[in-house]
């Protein structure tokens, strides 16, 4: 297991400091890619941890606010700062500007990394613009975590033809697509399945709890989340399956979790 920090490299959505906007907010959407990325590098067994900061007197306050979280964390593999880039608004011409990742010194494991990403992200359809060496950046500067240090600018926010792309493939794949760079081989589900367990009546545990907390959530079950699978709760899985057109059996196994995972 490796552990891994991200953040979004602006203060959120609404607040001083907050990137830049196009044809979508950049601490909007860093955000969202980030909750992604940490989901699918969980769902690959290793621990990440969110290190965004809310707001700062400027957006070097929000720089050292975020070194600050990110250096309370210890045995980093990598730590990731989620952009999007912005150049000058652009209408659909048919090319996508893409991405692009910049670490301190491109001969380094951190560039390794880096480049794994572009590649990953090009796969999606973003034309990879390469891995850049910047040495006046505060985030890829007096990080003491022992962890590579990667910005990815994921596209272009002010482009209309990398936003119509990004609708496309969605904030899931993105998501995907940079864990795998950064862990540096495919994520395999069926691993993921093996990690975790059928839950059926009789099951106990957190993850009794944390579907009953989902059923509540997705279908307004109005569960006791009490980490037992009871009757009520096997009523209400099967109610939820039914409803999302899975075989109403009250077994929750990959295809339900799969298709709860949508969801959420
Ligand atoms: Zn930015």
């Amino acid at each position: 297991m490796a552990r891994y920090t991200v953040h979004g490299g602006h203060a959120k959505h609404g607040n001083k400091f907050c990137g830049a906007v196009g044809f979508c907010s950049e601490s909007l959407v860093d955000r969202a890619i980030c909750a992604s990325v940490i989901s699918w590098l969980k769902k690959a067994g290793h621990a990440a941890y969110d290190c965004s900061v809310d707001s700062g007197i400027s957006q070097g306050n929000i720089i050292t606010k975020i070194k600050r979280n990110i250096n309370s964390f210890t045995n980093v593999t990598a730590n990731i700062s989620i952009h999007l880039n912005a150049c000058k608004k652009s209408a659909e011409d048919g090319k996508v500007k893409g991405c692009e990742t910049i670490v301190y010194s491109t001969n380094t494991r951190d560039a390794v990394i880096a480049n794994r990403i572009c590649q990953e992200l090009k796969h999606l359809g973003f034309t990879n613009r390469g891995v850049k060496s910047r040495t006046d950046l505060g985030i890829l500067k007096g990080i003491e975590n022992g962890g590579a240090n990667i910005l990815v600018e994921v596209f272009f926010c002010d482009d209309q033809d990398d936003y119509n792309l990004f609708n496309k493939v969605g904030v899931d794949a993105i998501g995907k697509a940079i864990a795998i760079g950064m862990i540096g081989e495919p994520i395999k589900e069926s691993l993921m399945r093996a990690a975790r367990p059928t839950i059926k009546y009789g099951s106990k545990g957190d993850e009794v709890q944390k579907l009953q907390l989902n059923l509540n959530k997705v279908a307004s079950a109005g569960l006791v989340c009490d980490g037992k699978f009871g009757p009520k709760s096997v009523a209400a899985l099967k109610k939820w399956q039914s409803a999302a057109g899975l075989e109403a059996d009250g077994v929750y196994g990959p295809a339900s979790y799969a298709a709860m995972q949508r969801l959420l």
